[in-house]
This record gives C-alpha cells, sequence and structure tokens, in this order.
C-alpha cells in the first residue's frame, strides 16, 4: 500500500477528558519546548511530499487549544504537493475559528461527538460543552469545511444508549456519523466489555431507521464503510478496526507532537525526527530518514512490536 497520509498530532493537550481517550491522564505530558513549532512541522509536511505524501490530517490532542492553529494551517496550506489538509477536533472551539480555518486553507473537518445528551455527553468527556460543539458543526457546514464527518467511539457502558440519536443526525444534515470501534489503549481503560462491535451498533440503527443501503461517501477512501438510509441527508459510516484488521490497506503515518514518527499506531516502534531537525540535518538526510521509515513501516506493526499502555491523546488517534 502506497503510504501517502499523514496524521500530525500538534498537541499532546486536550481541554476534554475523554473516558476512553486519556486513561492515562495528564502524566507523561511534554514541557513546552519539546513540542515541534509551526516552522519545524512545516519543514516536515514540506519533506515528506518527496516521500509521496500528499494528504495531511491535524490533530492532537486538542489542535484547537494550540495557540498557533490558524497560522499553522496557514503554513500547510501553502505547501507544493499537499492535496488535503484536513483536521480532527472535538468541536467545542470550533465555531469562533471555523470560518479562519477556512481561510487559512483547512478543507473539511472530522468533528468527535460521542453524545447527543448533555449528561451523557459530560459523562463521557468530563465536560459540559455539547451546545458549544453543535454550533460547531452548524458553522463547518455554514463556512464550507466540508463534508463534515462526526466521529462517534461507542463505549458500552456510557454511551450506547446514544447511537440512534446520532445516527438520526445524518439523517436531517448533510453529514457523515461514523462510529467506531472502541479500542482500549491501556490495561486501565475499563472492562473489556466495554467494547461494541460495529455490528450491534448496525443492528441498533437498523432497528430504529430500517435497512442501510451502501455508498461511496466523497472524500472515502480510508477504513471508513458507508451507508445511507431511506431519504438521509448525511451518511453513516463504520469504522471496525477491532473487529477487522486494516494493516494490508493501511496508508498512514504518525508524527507526534514531540518530534516521532510512529509507523503504526499498535506498535512500539517510533523513529526520532526531532533530533535531527533541531540538529541541523540538513534536507536530503530528512529526506533520507523518512524514506526508510516508509520502507520499514510494514515491518512494525501491532503484531511485530506491539505498543505497551499509551493514550490516543497523545498520538493523535
Ligand atoms: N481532540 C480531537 C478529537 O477529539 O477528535 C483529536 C484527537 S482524538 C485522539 C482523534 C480521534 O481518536 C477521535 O476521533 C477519537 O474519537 C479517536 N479515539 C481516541 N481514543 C480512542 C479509542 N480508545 N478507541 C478508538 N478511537 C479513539
Amino acid at each position: 500500500m502506497k503510504v501517502d497520509y499523514l496524521r500530525i498530532s500538534v498537541t499532546d493537550r486536550c481541554n476534554l477528558r475523554c473516558a476512553y481517550c486519556n486513561p492515562l491522564g495528564d502524566h507523561g505530558l511534554k514541557d513546552d519546548e519539546e513540542i515541534l513549532a509551526a516552522e519545524e512541522i512545516q519543514r516536515v509536511v514540506r519533506l515528506s511530499v518527496a516521500c509521496g505524501i500528499t494528504k495531511v490530517r491535524l490533530t492532537g490532542g486538542e489542535p484547537l487549544v494550540r495557540a498557533d492553529i490558524v497560522d499553522l494551517v496557514q503554513r500547510l496550506s501553502g505547501v507544493e504537493g499537499i492535496e488535503d489538509l484536513v483536521l480532527t477536533t472535538n468541536g467545542v472551539f470550533l465555531s469562533g475559528l471555523a470560518g479562519a480555518l477556512k481561510q487559512a486553507g483547512l478543507k473539511r473537518v472530522n468533528i468527535s461527538l460521542d453524545a447527543a445528551d448533555p449528561e451523557c455527553y459530560r459523562c463521557m468527556t468530563g465536560c459540559e460543552a455539547l451546545s458549544e460543539v453543535f454550533d460547531g458543526i452548524h458553522r463547518a457546514l455554514n463556512v464550507g469545511l466540508t463534508p463534515v464527518r462526526i466521529n462517534c467511539v461507542v463505549v458500552r457502558e456510557i454511551n450506547l444508549s446514544q447511537v440512534a440519536a446520532l445516527a438520526e443526525m445524518a439523517l436531517r444534515l448533510p453529514v457523515s456519523v461514523r462510529f467506531i470501534e472502541y479500542c482500549p489503549t491501556s490495561e486501565d481503560t475499563g472492562p473489556v466489555g466495554s467494547y461494541v462491535p460495529n455490528r450491534e451498533v448496525r443492528e441498533i440503527v437498523e432497528s430504529r431507521f430500517g435497512a442501510l443501503s451502501s455508498v461511496m461517501a466523497p472524500e472515502a477512501g480510508g477504513p471508513a464503510v458507508y451507508f445511507k438510509t431511506g431519504g438521509s441527508l448525511g451518511t453513516i459510516g463504520f469504522i471496525s478496526a477491532r473487529s477487522s484488521i486494516f494493516c494490508q490497506r493501511c496508508n498512514r503515518l504518525r508524527l507526534t507532537s514531540d518530534g516521532a514518527i510512529r509507523p503504526c499506531l499498535h506498535s512500539a516502534r517510533s523513529y526520532d525526527l526531532k533530533t535531527p531537525l533541531r540538529g541541523g540535518a540538513d534536507d536530503e538526510t530528512i529526506v533520507r530518514l523518512l524514506r526508510r521509515i516508509v520502507s520499514e513501516k510494514a515491518l512494525y506493526t501491532r503484531l511485530t512490536a506491539p505498543a505497551g499502555d499509551f493514550s490516543m491523546q497523545q498520538i493523535g488517534g
């Protein structure tokens, strides 16, 4: 599989405390000077184009808590060879930033939303910010950060009850509501029973809204499969990373906020990019390292070099 997609965690900080994402708490957060600066990220992206990267996603932590996020988007949107620049956010600060992000060159957003009910949202995220997220979704649609995708991780004992209400958003809004299988990343993330296979989620959606028919969503091509139900404005997607294995189709590298490249989310293998970046390495040396990482990607997976405990917040999901 051609590696053409770079996910960049631009900060390890987040304003929410999602139960499934941040099992290690704030333990292990990096000092500010360890986080890559905008110019450093821009350089990595520019050089990664020479290695085949054409798509970049900004994630975190929460990318919108980074003070220079609009400047960063502006810098990356100007990198020749990057055809798709997108961002994943929890949406809490999106309504105030969507216009500026669009103007800076961002193409579209994925917004995490795990509940449609305020109490359940608070239980999942530790915060009361549901109405801000809804504002963010509407603002993203209004300014054209589209197609908007809503990502929902289903955790049995917390938000299984929300599946129908979240799916219903795809009936009345032109959005893709995508159900993501919960992936435990630490011994402490809770009982094994928290995981809900997407087969079960689909049954809930179909029992409420009728049979789903398969569609190819615009901008598809990742691990999600998409469906429509009668008369829906949007689509419903399923990302079943636990019940299916995508390794052969994986086209991505991850850059952590402190400058390490991870070829596989579930592997402990990481390559230090920050030391050469800050140590005066020339472009050719960095490109050589990036090419080596791409060529070695298939060697390091959850099967060959499994990661120990980690939090998605640190790596970017
Ligand atoms: N703060 C942003 C957000 O909330 O979308 C970006 C960072 S978050 C780590 C990126 C993605 O990872 C989100 O879509 C989130 O739902 C997903 N994610 C986090 N922890 C997960 C887990 N344990 N299993 C599956 N997906 C997870």
